[in-house]
């Protein structure tokens, strides 16, 4: 049985808020599960510590055991107890931007079951920049693995109701807690070498890194994703994630070449009798609407067509925080075919790009 307890208020005052966190904490510390909010996506925390605990995020999100966690801690004095060295620039790295969306790779220590790590000699740790999670953890008394807390396969969950869709009867608690803000899981980077790796891009980009500590490197396999025998060195890259279920088409270009596209794309599930999920900005869509409304019944349209805005083309931030409940919405309308505007990799752009690819299984159109 799944308990659910809401916690929308994040200013309430700290005692409240540790008297609401002390069940899902001891549930923790007892080896159970809890999804929880975080900033960048819901997590599946259990107790990183305990192989048991671990084998049951396994079971209940379906995930390939190869795939490793992330470990969540609230105090930097917990990486003692869980990796073996830290660089000087990891440290610099960690005081920009910790607590935060950026995951750091640290070779790991004995005490880290294997299960873990997938196998790896390597462990990820994130510091998350929530209340929530960060007081679910101190709470808890140990290190909280915790991936993404969706069913394997299935969009990252940004808000409480996507955890419940996916892990209700599976987990043993769950925190509804407020949307997610930054909407794409964290940056994940290699810190092990001379020069930190970027293996999984998000909202802390190359160029905040190399701001920072002068260098940072892209994992090639992120771009070159389909280079014979570049296999990627964050090995949950190389599954098939984020995918809806509908066919996936990413295009970018000009507004007017794009907003074309998509008039093309209904003109063909118009005639196919198929229904059409559009991704695109809130400028591309009311232009699109006002061509469709010329030519279509509005209930045709209505039957054929389902229209999900990334935000202004001005505000990329929050076209990541749209992404995943986008892709599900659209899912969930049963749309047989998505067609989604992409953007140029510049920024949090990289990250975007990397999980639309993904969604299209690749099937990018420059147009
Ligand atoms: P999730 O929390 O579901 O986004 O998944 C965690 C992801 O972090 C994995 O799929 C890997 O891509 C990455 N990761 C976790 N541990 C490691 C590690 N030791 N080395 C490289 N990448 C890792
Ligand atoms: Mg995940």
């Amino acid at each position: 049985m799944t308990r659910l307890i809401k916690i929308e208020d994040m200013n309430m005052d700290s005692s409240e808020l540790d008297r609401l966190l002390l069940d899902p904490a001891q549930v923790l510390s007892a080896n159970g599960t809890v999804a929880f909010p975080t900033e960048t996506v819901y997590g599946l925390g259990a107790n990183a510590l305990s192989e048991e605990a671990v084998f049951k995020i396994y079971e209940a999100k379906g995930r390939p055991s190869d795939n490793p966690l992330i470990v969540h801690i609230s105090k930097i004095a917990q990486l003692n107890e869980l990796v073996l060295d830290i660089k000087p620039y990891a440290l610099e790295l960690m005081s920009a931007f910790w607590p935060g969306p950026i995951t750091f790779v640290f070779r790991k220590n004995a005490l880290v079951p294997s299960k873990v790590t997938g196998g790896l000699d390597t462990v990820a740790i994130r510091m998350p920049d929530h209340v929530i999670a960060l007081r679910l953890i101190e709470l808890s008394g140990v290190p909280v693995a915790a991936p993404s807390a969706n069913l394997s396969g299935k969009p990252s969950p940004t808000k409480a109701k996507h955890v419940i869709e996916d892990l209700m009867g599976k987990v043993d608690f769950i925190i509804e807690g407020p949307d997610a803000q930054v909407g794409l899981e964290s940056t994940v980077l290699d810190v092990t070498g001379d020069i930190p790796v970027i293996l999984r891009p998000g909202k802390i980009t190359v160029e905040m890194i190399a701001g920072v500590v002068g260098s940072c490197l892209v994992d090639p396999a992120i771009t070159e994703g389909d280079v014979e025998g570049l296999a990627p060195r964050s090995p949950g890259m190389k599954y098939k994630h984020y995918a809806p279920e509908a066919e996936v088409e990413v295009v970018i270009g000009e507004a007017s070449k794009i907003i074309l596209a998509f008039e093309k794309a209904v003109d063909s599930a118009i005639e196919q009798n198929d229904r059409l999920g559009i991704m695109g900005f809130e400028e591309d869509l009311l232009v699109l609407e006002k061509i469709l409304q010329t030519k279509y019944d509005l209930k045709d349209i209505k039957k054929h067509v389902f229209l999900c805005s990334h935000g202004s083309v001005k505000n990329m931030e929050e076209f990541a925080r749209q992404l995943f409940q986008n892709l599900r919405r659209c899912d969930e309308a049963k749309c047989g075919k998505i067609i989604i505007r992409g953007v140029s990799e510049a920024g949090i752009g990289h990250a975007i790009m990397n999980r639309l690819k993904k969604a299209a299984s690749g099937k990018v159109t420059r147009i």
